[in-house]
């Protein structure tokens, strides 16, 4: 039996802001248990729903020195779910509030208090791990503690730790200064060779420095932030650890996203009669938002951050052609409010065409996934991408830009071969979104039947995550023999 420890900021069905939720969630009940004693370690914070909280099990709690802070509060909880342990380290300085992330310095300080913490709570709770498994920069000091102040404690030795980047944009960067004071780390590892990054410190290049591996989201993603393209700054060192990076794909949840079972959903139907089960969800939707009800014509969704990455710029730039051609266009999300007014002030002008839904709301969700035909995604880079994953098993036609894990996923349609499971333009460019955007609505007018093979090529994929997990487990097994 190996035991691994997952740290992460955000974790299904406790607290959720993004993709890394529903990984944090979903691969750890993935693995399989007669090899593997997973267990998760997660913020306690108080905006997790209360029909958890309440059953969570008070263990201890001790003060740790964080640097210049002095001792602070650890308080320790457990929990058990489909066979999972968790343990939430509790402190409602950090942890309280109604979200789990909001102003950056604060954010930095919070985070570092927790990568000691889920490093100090392990001898408490009586848990060694062999490997840590750390996501995203919110715990990649993890690595960095056990190689410098943990490193002559015993109960740490042999500990091999992996980091995941869910996502190179977000690295978790504050001056040198404040992090060193607060970290109580040695001042001889902020150096460009290590933790300094352009003049500052850097926790995501912290964790990829001292990391026995490094995966990301996507074999292409795993390619792609090699480059200065998509590198955000870290290219050159990735290149230079590509011998211990690698890309394992996301999978999604099959369980909370059955279109067969989904009770969030008016109607559920299967690969058999989507085109009845949609239609009955589009009414009601479209009648729900107060579109014209009509389920004839193709309804495009849009589920996503309202921010750069996701392609909204392409979007803004040819709305009122896309809005001249025969759709439908549903909008959940929110983040910038330039994108957020946009979608406003076109819901307020093209009532017949366009919903803007900004707030996040996951039945919504659901609801969108089961009764569109089609969900874009222009993004200007995707680590993986969990929507269209979603969108595929729900029998919604991806249209995706041709990158990260989009381009690992979405088989572009192949009229002459009768291939392919959706639509995508290769190009960060918003004159080739729209023509792949009118190609799919001239498939979707004209040629039915095709639309139609499509989508249930679509529904046959299978991104859960077996295949992932298998992919994980043997990393791990590479790790500790
Ligand atoms: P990212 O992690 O970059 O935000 P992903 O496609 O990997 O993008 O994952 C996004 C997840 O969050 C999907 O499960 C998507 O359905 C969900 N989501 C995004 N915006 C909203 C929203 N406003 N309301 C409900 N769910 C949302």
């Amino acid at each position: 039996m190996k035991n691994i420890l997952f740290v992460a900021s955000e974790c299904v069905p406790f607290i959720k802001t993004g993709g890394l939720a529903d990984v944090a969630g979903a691969l750890p009940k993935s693995l399989d248990r007669t090899q593997f004693d997973v267990r998760v370690v997660l913020p306690d914070y108080t905006c997790i729903p209360e029909k958890y909280r309440s059953q969570f099990h008070y263990i201890t709690n001790f003060y740790m020195d964080l640097g210049s802070l002095g001792k602070i509060y650890v308080g320790v909880f457990s929990f058990e779910l489909d066979g999972v342990t968790y343990y939430f380290i509790d402190n409602e300085h950090y942890f309280g509030g109604d979200k789990p992330y909001g102003e950056m310095r604060f954010d930095i300080e919070k985070f570092i208090f927790f990568s000691k913490a889920a490093l100090s709570i392990l001898p408490v709770v009586g848990f060694h791990p062999d490997i840590i498994h750390c996501h995203d920069w919110q715990a990649d000091l993890v690595p960095v503690y056990l190689h410098t102040l943990f490193k002559s404690n015993p109960f740490y030795q042999g500990i091999r730790t992996i980091i995941t980047i869910h996502n190179l944009r977000f690295q978790g960067i504050w001056d040198i200064k404040t992090i060193r004071s607060i970290s109580g780390l040695p001042a001889d590892i902020f150096t460009p060779d290590r933790l300094e990054f352009k003049k500052d410190a850097n926790m995501l290049k912290g964790g990829m420095v001292y990391a026995d591996r490094i995966t990301t989201v996507s074999r292409t993603y795993a390619g792609e932030i090699q480059m200065p393209y998509y590198g955000e700054g870290l290219d050159g060192l990735l290149r230079a650890k590509s011998g211990t990076l690698s890309g394992i794909l996301n999978g999604i949840d099959y369980d909370i996203y059955n279109p067969q079972t989904d009770s969030k959903i008016e109607t559920t139907y299967s690969v058999k009669n989507f085109r009845k089960g949609k239609t009955a969800n589009k009414r009601k939707l479209q009648k729900e938002l107060g579109l014209p009800e009509d389920p004839g014509v193709m309804t495009v969704g849009m589920i996503t951050r309202l921010t750069d990455q996701k392609g909204l710029d392409l979007v803004a730039w040819v709305m009122e052609r896309l809005l001249d051609s025969q759709i439908q266009l549903v909008v959940l999300g929110t983040g910038d409010p330039n994108y957020e007014n946009m979608f406003r002030h076109y819901e307020w002008t093209r009532k017949d065409k366009v919903s803007a839904n900004i707030y996040f709301n996951d039945e919504r969700a659901h609801k969108i996934y089961a009764s569109s035909d089609a969900i874009l995604m222009p993004s200007s880079f995707e680590p993986c991408g969990l929507t269209q994953l979603i969108a595929l098993r729900y029998g919604s036609v991806p249209i995706v830009r041709e990158t990260g894990g989009l381009k690992d996923t979405v088989e572009p349609y192949n009229r002459f071969a009768g291939t392919g499971t959706g639509f995508s333009f290769a190009n960060y460019n918003a004159d080739e979104m729209l023509s792949t955007i009118f190609y799919a609505e001239q498939v979707f007018y004209d040629e039915r039947k095709a639309w139609d093979a499509m989508v249930e090529r679509g529904t046959k994929t299978d991104f859960s995550w077996n295949n992932s997990a298998k992919e994980d487990e043997a990393l791990y097994h590479s790790l500790v023999g």
